[in-house]
């Protein structure tokens, strides 16, 4: 009996923007592809890796105002693979971090597709990276937790002075995905576990050349994003780690000084 091979499908992170943070590996899944299926946290340059005779369809959804609705997304990819088609679906950072990538993987298994996965630098990464500061210090930090700000509809979300409390006592940085909508919220959560002092990082379109910061504390959070303007994409990194950035922002005025 002939057997035939599972039909497949890739699920390939784009990294956080810069394109040159793309895996070799990614780039390879991109330029073998027939069909690409797009998010909107996917920088247009990265497309160029696409090869010319490949469909590309954008199935963005940006941060509740939804464009494709998921299960249309699923479907489109399952009637794709089917085809025949080399299906990429290409995701923003990480395709496992956020961004229903566990989902999809349901999904596709559930009709008997195979999934190979292609890890790309999640946003949470390279956003406190691109201000010079660690997310893990032996002597501040000894952990990290990715958490989202914006729960799924009809879940209660995340606890976050049980979490700031727990992230104080383990000395945890905090790395917050989603978080711009629902700030005051966290915030207040925040402050009821961890000190008001505790130095916070807001990244926004981390390592574009686009990308905007701020550095403050848990206190002054809410007040500096306001006056900042800082939007979504963002980052927020909460913990002692991000003093790093500090010292570096400092060190950078200092030698600026000098050669003035
Ligand atoms: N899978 C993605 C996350 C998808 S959820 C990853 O691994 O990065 C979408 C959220 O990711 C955004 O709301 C924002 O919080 C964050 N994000 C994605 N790209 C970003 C960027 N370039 N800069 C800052 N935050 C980003």
């Amino acid at each position: 009996m002939t057997s035939f091979p599972s039909p497949r499908c890739a699920l390939v992170g784009a990294g956080p923007g810069d394109p040159e943070l793309l895996t070799l590996k990614a780039v390879k899944a991109i330029a073998s592809a027939t069909v690409v299926l797009v998010d909107d946290l996917v920088n247009e340059q990265v497309l160029s890796h696409v090869s010319p005779t490949a469909r590309i369809i954008h199935v963005g959804k940006r941060g509740g105002c939804s464009s494709t609705p998921q299960a249309f997304i699923h479907k489109l990819m399952i009637q794709a693979v089917k085809a025949g088609e080399q299906v990429v679906r290409l995701k923003g950072g990480d395709p496992f971090i956020f961004g229903r990538g566990g989902e999809e993987v349901e999904h596709l298994r559930a009709e008997g597709i195979e999934v190979d996965v292609v890890n790309g630098i999640t946003s949470g990464l390279a956003g406190i990276s691109s201000l010079g500061a660690p997310l893990t210090h032996r002597d501040h930090a000894h952990g990290v937790v990715f958490v989202t700000g914006h729960a799924k509809p009809g879940d209660s979300g995340t606890d976050w002075v049980q979490l700031a409390t727990t992230a104080h006592q383990a000395k945890l940085t905090l790395v917050i995905y989603m978080g711009v909508s629902g700030l005051e919220h966290i915030s207040s959560g925040l402050l009821q576990g961890l000190p008001a002092v505790t130095p916070v990082a807001i990244v926004q379109n981390a390592s574009l050349p686009l990308q905007r910061q701020a550095l403050t504390t848990l206190s002054q959070l809410v007040d500096t994003v306001r006056r900042e303007q800082l939007q979504s994409p963002s980052i927020i990194v909460v913990g002692d780690v991000v003093q790093g950035a500090l010292s570096w922002q400092m060190h950078a005025m200092e030698a600026k000084q000098r050669q003035a």
